[in-house]
């Protein structure tokens, strides 16, 4: 923890950690989400499916890593066990238990829309008041922007293909 990078923040520092943890719960689960989802997914263009849900597992962890290295620059302490994932996300865990890739898709959009959401507030929130956070809370906003874009662009082709055959 650097005092001087504390000083400047122009407000309750245990207020950012306690919004960062819960970001830190929303991205484990997030990538849980799509890492069994790539496992079970069935149905129509799977190939094309799994290797998204792949990629935005991917991404979810290393979101997960950049929350982490901020909490700790901050002084605070990364939720200890994923017991604790639950009490602290935002936006909690779809359990893919229907393999349909559709399904899967509707579930991860959802998920998608609620993390937009949360970085979105935590933009509002550290704005002018911790321009290292808000930093962050843009970049991973940008890829949250992008993976909702992705799943919808893939629901809409899904749905193209089961109209007019593939
Ligand atoms: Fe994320
Ligand atoms: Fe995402
Ligand atoms: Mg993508």
């Amino acid at each position: 923890m650097g005092t001087k990078g504390i000083e400047i923040i122009g407000m309750d520092v245990k207020k950012v950690i306690d919004l960062l943890n819960r970001a830190f719960a929303d991205e484990w689960l997030a990538y849980y989400q799509y890492w069994l989802g790539a496992k079970v997914a069935k149905g129509p263009m799977k190939d094309a499916v799994i290797t998204e849900l792949l990629q935005h597992a991917g991404d979810e962890l290393r979101h997960a890593e950049m929350v982490a290295g901020r909490i700790i620059q901050l002084g605070g302490v990364p939720v200890c066990s994923p017991r604790e994932w639950y009490e602290h996300a935002n936006c909690g865990y779809a359990a893919p238990t229907d393999p349909y890739v559709g399904a899967l898709l509707e579930q991860n959009i959802e998920g998608e829309q609620c993390a937009i959401g949360v970085y979105n507030a935590m933009l509002a929130v550290t704005r002018e008041k911790d321009p290292v956070t808000h930093n962050l809370a843009v970049q991973i906003l940008q890829d949250e922007v992008e993976h909702e874009e992705d799943l919808q662009s893939l629901l809409e082709d899904l749905r193209m293909v089961l109209k007019h055959g593939g």
